[in-house]
């Protein structure tokens, strides 16, 4: 196989046989004509089953994560609703990660439980929790998120995969905050990759998306029935967008490595900051795991100031390089309040954050410039 920025620029993305255009073209088209019926030219039919710029995305996709299938969605929301309703019906039981993803647990708790699933969150630093939480014949799958949203807490891929198959259950990995480039969830043993395209893989903030890329292809075979059946697919724009930013996603990826490393070494010393979460630092609980299964650390620093939620909302708004926005993995930087922001729909739950906590999305503007930004809000 050749290496990851070919494939990232090369798979799926052949120069258009018709014109010869080297960027894969944006095919708004919603259906393709037939000669003769059910005859159909290239296998298109009809756009929310399949669609050529799509496709495209998801063979880079797969070809990145190394799975059998990619699948392009409307958001990382959409593909996680997507993916669970191919593997589980009520009565199922999820193992979740007791940090995951606001939005993520949103969706178990309020809409799957209602609906007749069974969740049940487990810290998944801890294995004999994750194997004691897994009921064998019941648990369809115990999905991972690693870095967690916003603590960054690193779960052991391939410890959880051999201990979830050994109990019949597949394992899903929220690959969101690491990308592809980072890590490899499918090789550490993984079933399914999941991911919202919205962050590191789209990287410029111009777009919502979501995907899964599938190892196994009987399953990817399901996923794709209900990819077409529920409808929640990536329109052209918005896979095109997302194929344009995979190009540059290994040079991003090191850059904010680069930029965040240097941030959380600065924030890790300064007089105002009580504690840092970043993988990369020595002093990370789960130090060892990251740096096993992850070539680099990521763009993704979290911290918490000494003085409270108080002051931890001023530094948010005293900021000026780093944007105060939600989301995350744009090529600008962003500070974010996670309690009253991003996770305010988890207060009150088993995971809500630290009020003190403040998450920066590390962009790659001068790293310099990002310093002196944050040590003048930290000082102000
Ligand atoms: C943003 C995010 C999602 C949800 O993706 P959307 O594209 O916003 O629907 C899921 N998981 C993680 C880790 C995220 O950061």
């Amino acid at each position: 196989m050749t290496g990851f920025s070919t494939r990232a620029i090369h798979a799926g993305q052949e120069p258009d046989p018709a014109t010869g255009a080297v960027i894969t073209p944006i095919v708004a088209s919603s259906t393709f004509a037939q000669d003769g019926v059910g005859n159909m030219r290239s296998g298109y039919e009809y756009s929310r089953s399949a669609n050529p710029t799509r496709t495209a995305l998801e063979e880079c996709l797969a070809a990145l994560e190394g799975g059998s299938r990619g699948f392009a969605f409307a958001s990382g929301l959409a593909a996680e609703d997507t993916l669970i309703r191919s593997i589980a019906k009520p009565g199922a039981h999820l193992v979740l990660p007791h940090d995951a993803y606001g939005g993520s647990f949103r969706l178990f708790a309020q809409v799957y439980e209602p609906w007749g699933l069974r969740t049940d969150p487990v810290d998944l630093t801890d294995l004999a929790a994750v194997e004691a939480a897994i009921r064998p014949g019941e648990t369809v799958a115990v999905w991972v998120e690693t870095p967690t949203n916003p603590l960054l807490s690193v779960a052991d891929i391939a410890a959880i995969a051999e201990i979830a198959h050994s109990l019949g259950a597949l394992v899903i990995v929220d690959n969101t905050f690491a990308s592809p480039y980072l890590q490899q969830p499918l090789a550490l043993g993984a079933d399914v990759v999941m991911h919202s395209t919205t962050k590191y893989c789209g990287g410029h903030s111009d777009v919502v998306g979501g995907a899964l890329v599938v190892a196994d292809p009987a399953l990817a075979e399901r996923v794709q029935f209900h990819q077409n059946a529920l409808g929640a697919v990536a329109g052209p724009f918005d896979a095109w967008l997302v194929l344009r930013g995979l190009k540059t996603l290994a040079v991003r990826m090191e850059r904010h490595s680069d930029n965040a490393e240097r941030v959380a070494g600065f924030l890790a010393q300064h007089s105002r900051v009580s504690e840092v979460f970043y993988p990369g630092l020595e002093s990370h609980a789960q130090f060892d795991v990251a740096k096993r299964q992850m070539l680099r650390f990521g763009g993704m620093v979290s911290f918490r100031v000494r003085d409270g939620e108080q002051a931890a909302v001023d530094v948010c708004g005293r900021t000026k390089v780093f944007t105060l926005a939600e989301s995350l993995g744009g090529v600008e930087s962003l500070v974010e309040h996670p309690g009253r922001m991003t996770h305010a729909s988890v207060a009150g739950t088993a995971l809500e954050v630290p009020s003190d906590l403040i998450r920066l999305s590390v962009g790659l503007e001068d790293v310099a410039d990002l310093i002196a930004d944050l040590d003048q809000a930290l000082s102000g």
